[in-house]
């Protein structure tokens, strides 16, 4: 049996020639030409003015958030609103940075944030709204745009899901103060690991560059009025994304295809299929979700081990945050059941959708998929 694993990269065009200009050249730390062309690239991609390569797409978000509070002296436990359904990076980030996350429920057909539940939550120490959109989907941004202007908010964006969505006209990591993305390997553009902060503010940008850098001074390098981090990205992983982003367009054309045909060979079965558009935006499909029905005798984490038994991989959606057990313990938990999240966790998974998937496999996976109910 050959196991179909949830995700497999495409590295089939110039990854190997840059990687082998790196070793030929001996340029294999940051201080290589690929990431300022992968920085200039992927900042110009998304329609944004300044890009800030860093390690991975967690630190991106530590960073983003702490030049924020920096530039506009938010105070410690000042809170920024965040959605539940998401990822520990986009909260931790948060936390880090001494400032409180005020968990939101999420919307039962994107997966996004709810933002028709986000004004009850501001208060006076509200500073800032984070958006993540969710596996494939944008968030509804109008209502975020509307609200950050009516109490004076920053826009925080995570997405690492969503390089090269857009909601309406405008970019998916062009709608925040700042805009983060990931390039772990199974998202739309690969680097193994990776991340980039995106900004048009030029003193958030030559702030990200000096946090993730040891805060060194340009003129007295070892001498310190900050601590910052190392988190610098390589040339040899800089080398990996240009290579991917000159195939860009060719990887969601391949995702979008991958959800088309998932949609037509699983139309039937007692699950809800991810929404194909909203009327602001058509799924990507960065994962393909499934939700099972309420009558499915069996909950996610089943299905998950009947199709692992039967070589198919997949993995859960997230565990909401308002119900992690380190925020319960910290008391970052409010007793408030956001039950559209909790039943997404409880009945939710995806199906395999990295790029390398072929028709084959994702006929192979359906049939699956059929037969667990
Ligand atoms: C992948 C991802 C991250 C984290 O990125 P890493 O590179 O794995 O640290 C953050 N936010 C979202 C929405 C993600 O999907």
């Amino acid at each position: 049996m050959n196991f179909i694993p949830v995700n497999e990269p495409l590295l089939n065009g110039n990854e190997k020639k840059y990687l082998n200009e790196c070793i030929d050249s001996g340029w294999i730390s940051s201080d290589g030409h690929f990431v300022k062309k992968f920085e200039k690239d992927f900042s110009a991609h998304c329609g944004q003015k300044y890009g800030i390569a860093v390690a991975n797409g967690s630190v991106a978000i530590d960073v983003a958030v702490r030049a924020l509070k920096e530039k506009y002296n938010w105070h410690d436990d000042d809170e920024v609103i965040a959605p539940t359904f998401t990822i520990i990076s986009s909260v931790q980030s948060i936390i880090y940075n001494r400032l409180k996350p005020v968990f939101i429920e999420c919307d039962p057909i994107t997966w996004n944030i709810d933002t028709s539940k986000i004004e009850s939550f501001i208060t006076p120490k509200t500073r800032a709204i984070m958006v993540v959109h969710i596996y494939g989907l944008p968030t509804d941004m109008q209502p975020v745009f509307d609200l950050a202007k009516k109490y004076d908010l920053k826009i925080i964006e995570d997405a690492a899901q969503a390089h090269g969505q857009t909601y309406r006209d405008m970019k998916c990591g062009a709608m925040g103060c700042v805009s983060t993305f990931s390039f772990y390997a199974n998202k739309h553009v690969t680097t193994g690991e990776g991340g980039m902060i995106l900004t048009s503010d030029e003193e958030i940008f030559e702030k990200c560059n000096y946090l993730k850098n040891l805060c060194f001074l340009p003129d007295n390098r070892f001498v310190h009025n900050d601590l910052g981090w190392n988190f610098r990205m390589s040339n040899i992983q800089a080398a990996v994304g240009v290579a991917q982003l000159e195939r860009f367009g060719e990887f969601i054309k391949i995702k979008k295809r991958m959800g088309k045909k998932y949609q037509e060979l699983l139309s039937d079965i007692p699950a809800r299929l991810p929404a194909a558009k909203t009327d602001y935006a058509e799924n990507h499909y960065w994962v393909f979700g499934i939700v099972l029905n309420d009558d499915v005798k069996f909950n996610a984490k089943t299905a998950m081990k009947k199709l692992f038994e039967k070589g198919v991989g997949t993995r859960p959606f997230f565990y909401p945050m308002h119900r992690q057990p380190i925020f319960e313990k910290m008391n970052l938990s409010d007793n408030v059941s956001r039950p559209v999240s909790e039943r997404l966790y409880e009945r939710g998974f995806y199906l395999p959708s990295g790029l390398a998937l072929t028709d084959d496999q994702i006929e192979i996976v359906s049939k699956t998929v059929r037969e667990i109910f």
